[in-house]
């Protein structure tokens, strides 16, 4: 280093240092002994964002690296990565992956295929181990209805779970039909006591929200899924929580962790 140093040498260094890694403008201070304002002014300069802001985009990094990995909860990323469970929360919405507990199945399409075998008109049969009560069964307590409809849909059915046609014992997932989309059917009024029409209107309708039921609100959660053909378009959080009647927080815990039965 010259024995008086220009300020586009000083300069040179610093850009240099900050170019390297990540590295906050204190740090780089006080490792180039310069003036942490001087620091501030070559990141400005060399149009980098600050260092929070570079420092978050790498913690991004490290957790999507790990989320595509392998299924694991948030809460397990958040330990092995030393960062907030509500990040990871973020960073898996951000590449639209699907809340961790879905990925917990044992069973894949693939064991559910072999123990079954398609037959005309779209039904199945099923191969594997059958109740007392002639019951499909897919493990000692889950019927393989269940366990169908599950692995068409990618959650879990909501109350009765029950073949739609008249094939006995078909265990064909798309024959197949739980709570949510009994109450999703066009032109139900109600379902076992809850309000279909009002929780549709808050599903749909501008303000003001109809009040919901706890139970009410819950199924509107569940029917809030494009898919079931409610809403046109996934509602965003903020925007659901308001329409039921609930905060964020209830929405976001839904949506990781299951809605309560
Ligand atoms: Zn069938």
């Amino acid at each position: 280093m010259p024995a008086v140093e220009t300020r586009a040498q000083k300069w040179e260094r610093v850009a240099r240092l900050l170019k390297k890694e990540p590295i906050s403008n204190m740090a780089a201070a006080r490792q180039l002994r310069v003036d942490k304002a001087f620091v501030r002014e070559v990141r400005e300069g060399l149009g980098m964002s600050p260092y929070r802001l570079s420092r978050d985009q790498q913690n991004w990094e490290r957790v999507a690296r790990l989320l595509k990995k392998e299924p694991i909860s948030n809460i397990a990323v958040a330990r092995q990565l030393r960062v907030d469970k509500a990040f990871v929360r973020q960073v898996r919405e951000d590449l639209g992956m699907r809340p961790f507990w879905l990925h917990r199945d044992q069973w894949t399409v693939v064991d559910f295929e072999a123990l079954s075998v398609p037959v005309g008109g779209g039904h199945r049969l099923w191969r594997g181990r059958f109740s007392t009560t002639n019951v499909p069964m897919a493990g000692r307590s889950e019927t393989a209805y269940r366990l169908a409809f599950r692995l068409l849909h990618g959650r879990e059915p909501v109350g009765r779970c029950e073949g739609t046609c008249t094939r006995k014992a078909c265990v064909a997932g798309e024959h197949q039909e739980d709570d949510v989309m009994r109450a999703a059917e066009p032109g139900r009024l109600s379902y076992q006591g809850m309000d279909l029409v009002a929780i549709r209107k808050a599903l749909r309708g501008t303000p003001p929200y109809p009040r919901l039921r706890p139970e009410e609100k819950r199924m509107a959660f569940r029917l809030a899924d494009p898919s079931l053909g409610v809403v046109a378009a996934a509602v965003p959080v903020i925007q659901l929580a308001r329409r039921l009647g609930c905060c964020d927080q209830t929405i976001r815990r839904w949506r990781d962790e299951g809605v309560p039965a």
